[in-house]
């Protein structure tokens, strides 16, 4: 990659990042080498950098932006809160009104708690799941992705007969110890591992591994898990934190008809805004402090800003559901530009992926045996040509709402070099 491709002032801006950031970034996936491109600002489905250049935006902020940058409801309904006050320590009507829509379109959810990120909403789920149950132990899919805190920070590959092994310097042994990993899409592992353990508070899992991927459950697998945990007392928690109202209004569970005990949302609930969820049937949500003992809390936790910031965004998605089939129509179309064999091509929605190797992966390790460095220069022609794809082999694709005729027509265009 050259200057031409990424801006000379990027180069120059990652230089000096790398002497005042660790890595010379904020979050580990944006430190692309040799550098990363600047962006100044970003609009629909297009970014552009501080050198001018302007990019074709399938990485979404990694998901959040379903309505695509700086979307027009989204956008006025925040300007009018900024005048109104961004945070104010009391409660205000707003989280009513979005507690409301979400509990309507998640069958799971009767109450919640709104914090500040997808990654507090997992592990306030695995805090609460602990305290409902009197329980220690999860387990958790290898390779699934559900923030970065101590429980789920294990190295894939430990497999669900020896204890988990951190992923992360700083994480002690003994949080580790206490996460036990079963592969994706295997409910035989599942049932082995609960049955000879009856220390399991939660079993949690992307139903659509949306971190790896996309990976998509195999026909049945939901449901077994579903019948697994329930029989083994064990709470299931869904992290819709990316398939929440990407897969649709009712995410995941609805898509696939399968209702989890604990749901978590993040990214498109805030309408690009950080925002967490954690919600389940009221008898579990009343164990949450203050009407329970299991203690969360925030001075984000739904500020007015994220939660007016989610209800545009909602409000928008239920006045236009045809959007979502619309979408899913672009990712079909890019799937027939391919021309080589399509089978590792894997979409869900909006989301899609093409894996360098000769079929769809079923689990982490087999996503794991993709081609990296084919990958790499796939991505790179891809920037060339003005698409910025997620830099990784394992990050989904997504497209947005905002993606229009000219943009998909340009991904294709990428797509067909395949
Ligand atoms: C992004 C993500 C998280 C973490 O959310 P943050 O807002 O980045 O903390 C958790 N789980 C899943 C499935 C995610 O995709």
């Amino acid at each position: 990659m050259n200057d031409a491709v990424c801006g000379k002032k990027s180069r120059e801006l990652f230089e000096e990042a790398k002497t005042l950031l660790p890595g010379g970034v904020a979050s580990p996936v944006r430190a692309i080498q040799p550098y990363p491109f600047y962006t100044e600002s970003a609009s629909g489905c297009r970014l552009k950098t501080v050198d001018g250049l302007e990019y074709i935006d399938c990485c979404l902020g990694y998901g959040p932006l379903l309505l695509g940058h700086a979307h027009p409801s989204v956008t006025r309904a925040v300007a009018d809160q900024l005048t109104r006050g961004t945070l104010f320590g009391t409660p205000s009507e707003l989280e009513i009104e979005l507690a409301r829509i979400v509990t309507s379109d998640y069958p799971s959810i009767d109450m919640l708690r709104f914090v500040s990120t997808g990654t507090e909403a997992t592990l306030s789920a695995l805090r609460l799941a602990r305290g409902f149950t009197g329980k220690t132990e999860i387990v958790k899919v290898e390779g699934g992705f559900h923030g970065a805190h101590e429980s789920v920070l294990i190295a894939a590959g430990s497999g669900a007969l020896t204890h988990g092994t951190p992923d992360s310097a700083g994480v002690p042994a003994e949080f580790a110890a206490a996460t036990r990993q079963v592969a994706y899409n295997d409910a035989e592992a599942l049932e082995e591992t609960l049955s000879k353990n009856d220390n399991i508070a939660a079993f949690i899992i992307e139903p659509v591994m949306g971190n790896v991927g996309p990976i998509l459950p195999e026909k049945g697998y939901l449901e077994a898990v579903r019948e697994i945990t329930k029989a083994h007392d064990v709470l299931l928690i869904f992290d819709e934190v990316i398939t929440g109202y990407r897969l649709g209004i009712g995410g995941a569970q609805v898509k696939f008809g399968v209702t989890p005990d604990i749901t978590t949302l993040g990214k498109i609930v805030g309408g690009g805004l950080p925002v967490g969820v954690f919600g389940a049937c009221r008898e579990i949500m009343e164990c949450v402090s203050p009407s329970g003992a299991v203690y969360n809390a925030g001075t984000f936790n739904a500020n007015p800003l994220s939660m007016l910031a989610g209800l545009s965004a909602l409000r928008f998605l239920h006045e236009n559901t045809g959007l979502y089939a619309d979408a899913e129509e672009a990712v079909c179309r890019i799937r027939e530009s391919i021309h080589m064999d399509a089978e590792s091509f894997v979409s869900c929605g909006s989301m899609f992926k093409y894996f360098f190797r000769d079929s769809a992966p079923k689990n982490y390790r087999e996503a794991k045996e993709s081609d990296t460095a084919a990958f790499r220069k796939f991505w790179e022609a891809a920037l060339k040509s003005g698409v910025f794809l997620p830099p990784s082999q394992f990050e989904t694709n997504f497209l947005s709402f905002a993606h229009d005729k000219e943009a998909v027509d340009k991904i294709c265009e990428v797509y067909s070099c395949l």
